[in-house]
Formats: C-alpha cells, sequence, structure tokens
C-alpha cells in the first residue's frame, strides 16, 4: 500500500462519496490509480502512470490505466491535457466548472484557472464564427514560479 498524504485520502474520500451518490463503481484498481494521481503534484502520462502502478500491481497492463483513466474523465476528477497528452487530477471535482491551465514545461507542474469571464469570451466569439465548442480547456505553456527562480 502507497503511504497516503492527508489532502490524498480527503480527495479519495470525497470522490468514494460522490461514487456512492452516483452509483457508479469505483473499484480497486480505479482508486489506486486516483491515489496515485492524487500524490503526483504535477500531470502524469499514462505511460508513467502504469510504471508508478506496476510497483504496486506487478501485473497492471496498459488496458487497465486507460479504463481506469476513462472513469476518472467520465467522473470529473481528472482533467486530460490534450496538449501534453497527460493527466493531472481535478481537486474540484463534483462541481461544473470553467477551466483554464497553465502548464510547467519545466516541472510538469499545472496551475488550474477558472476564470468563467476568459470561458465567456472564448463562447461568444466562437459563436460569432458559428462554431460549436465541445472542448472548452484552455491549455497554456510556460515556466512556474518555482522553476523560473
Ligand atoms: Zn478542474
Ligand atoms: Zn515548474
Amino acid at each position: 500500500m502507497i503511504p497516503m498524504t492527508d489532502s490524498a485520502n480527503n480527495l479519495l474520500y470525497r470522490a468514494q462519496q460522490l461514487c456512492v451518490t452516483r452509483a457508479v463503481r469505483f473499484t480497486p484498481i480505479r482508486q489506486q490509480i486516483f491515489l496515485l494521481m492524487a500524490q503526483h503534484n504535477a500531470m502524469i502520462s499514462a505511460y508513467d502512470l502504469l510504471a508508478q502502478l506496476q510497483l504496486l500491481e506487478p501485473n497492471a497492463k496498459p488496458p487497465t490505466v486507460y479504463r481506469a483513466l476513462d472513469f476518472l474523465l467520465e467522473e470529473g476528477f481528472i482533467h486530460k491535457i490534450e496538449s501534453s497528452n497527460a493527466f493531472i487530477l481535478c481537486p474540484h471535482f463534483g462541481e461544473k466548472h470553467p477551466s483554464q491551465l497553465l502548464l510547467c514545461k519545466s516541472c510538469g507542474g499545472v496551475i488550474e484557472l477558472h476564470n468563467t469571464e476568459i470561458e465567456e469570451l472564448l463562447q461568444s466569439l466562437a459563436d460569432e464564427h458559428g462554431f460549436a465548442i465541445t472542448t472548452k480547456t484552455v491549455e497554456a505553456h510556460g515556466i512556474c514560479a518555482d522553476c523560473r527562480e
């Protein structure tokens, strides 16, 4: 069993409650992936997740990770970072929110913003072009404050 930090524990607990409410199956392997992501304070690829999972479950195979990630995405527990082909746990799961991600290309850290004005502006600009947006996450790449020091 991996050591749990308080906050990872709390996040897992909240997610468990939500899954009970929604009557969806939060299987042990899904919870394991969730915890790994809760403890990993940066974006992570499916490949790296598999490597970490295999330290705990040597028989884990790629489909195991992909299925778990699909579930976590479906339930809104994680965000997919399209431009980096990676994933990040969202501590704000359970509530629908606009999402803008600042992605550090040095440490992989992610700052999640929830600015509704950016969201609405993007929507109205898209409307002007008759464009129907399906995924609204804005992804910006750069260097975080810690890495700039
Ligand atoms: Zn989020
Ligand atoms: Zn950084």
